[in-house]
């Protein structure tokens, strides 16, 4: 039979206060998951009390740690310092340098840790 009206259901969804969750998690704001309540309004997340950061999401203690963009190219500039120092004072191994051989190989070792550094910084 038909009916006279349509009903379609309505799902609202609120978001409330986990305090379960961790109050002293850090937002990517910069700021505690808990500074994203509102402890005298029931804990109503009104955000961030400090910037106005209205989706608390976490950053993990790695990133939190992040490098100015300044200390990069810094970085950067030291190591092409020690690949150039490295390439005009350090003679490549053979026959005539066979005294070299432990510097060659130290150097190697040298190389290899930047290239590290390198990855780990994305530069
Ligand atoms: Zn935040
Ligand atoms: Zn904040």
């Amino acid at each position: 039979m038909e009916k006279p009206y349509i009903e379609i259901k309505k799902v609202t969804i609120i978001r409330k206060y986990n305090p379960n969750y961790g109050d002293g998690r850090i937002c990517k704001c910069g700021h505690t998951y808990y500074r994203h309540f509102d402890s005298c309004e029931d804990n109503y997340p009104c955000g961030c009390k400090y910037c106005g950061c209205y989706d608390f999401e976490e950053i993990n203690q790695q990133k939190n740690k992040i490098i100015e963009e300044s200390e990069i190219l810094l970085v950067k500039e030291l190591i092409d310092k020690i690949r150039v120092f490295l390439s005009d004072y350090v003679p490549s191994p053979g026959p005539f340098f066979k005294w070299s051989n432990e510097y060659y190989e130290a150097t190697e070792v040298l190389l290899k840790e930047i290239t590290k550094i390198e990855n780990k910084l994305n530069i």
